[in-house]
């Protein structure tokens, strides 16, 4: 089966189905032939999945760790990317809860986060 890793600099980040910004990512094991790697399983809001190495920020494509800020609601880690603001909510332990319900998560847990990180 092949990778569905798709080069992300012609699409800016942007879900190539509906055009959105990825918020939701699922931290996962992927198993390769030698070696085993970290990866996010970008989730989008229209159902659409695909995978990015663990420190890459799908919008402005940053791979550098120091570059990215981290956050953790709950069981929800925020990563936020400080060369282009972007936040992507990261979840590790997939529980038996449903995507559409995480991706709300996330979501409420963006404005929390907005709200704390804007000093109020
Ligand atoms: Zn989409
Ligand atoms: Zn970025």
């Amino acid at each position: 089966m092949r990778d569905k890793h798709l080069d992300l600099r012609h699409l800016s980040g942007r879900c190539p189905i509906c055009g959105l910004y990825p918020i939701l990512g699922l931290f996962k094991r992927e198993r390769g032939e030698v070696f085993s790697r970290d990866v996010i399983e970008l989730r989008c809001l229209c159902g659409y999945s695909y995978t990015l190495d663990q420190y890459v920020c799908p919008v402005c494509g940053n791979s550098d760790k120091k570059l990215f800020n981290l956050y953790i609601i709950g069981e929800v880690t925020y990563r936020v990317c400080t060369r282009c603001k972007h936040t992507l909510g990261v979840i590790r332990e997939f529980r038996d809860i449903d995507l559409d319900l995480l991706t709300l998560i996330v979501a409420y847990g963006l404005i929390l986060l907005s709200k704390s990180l804007s000093g109020t």
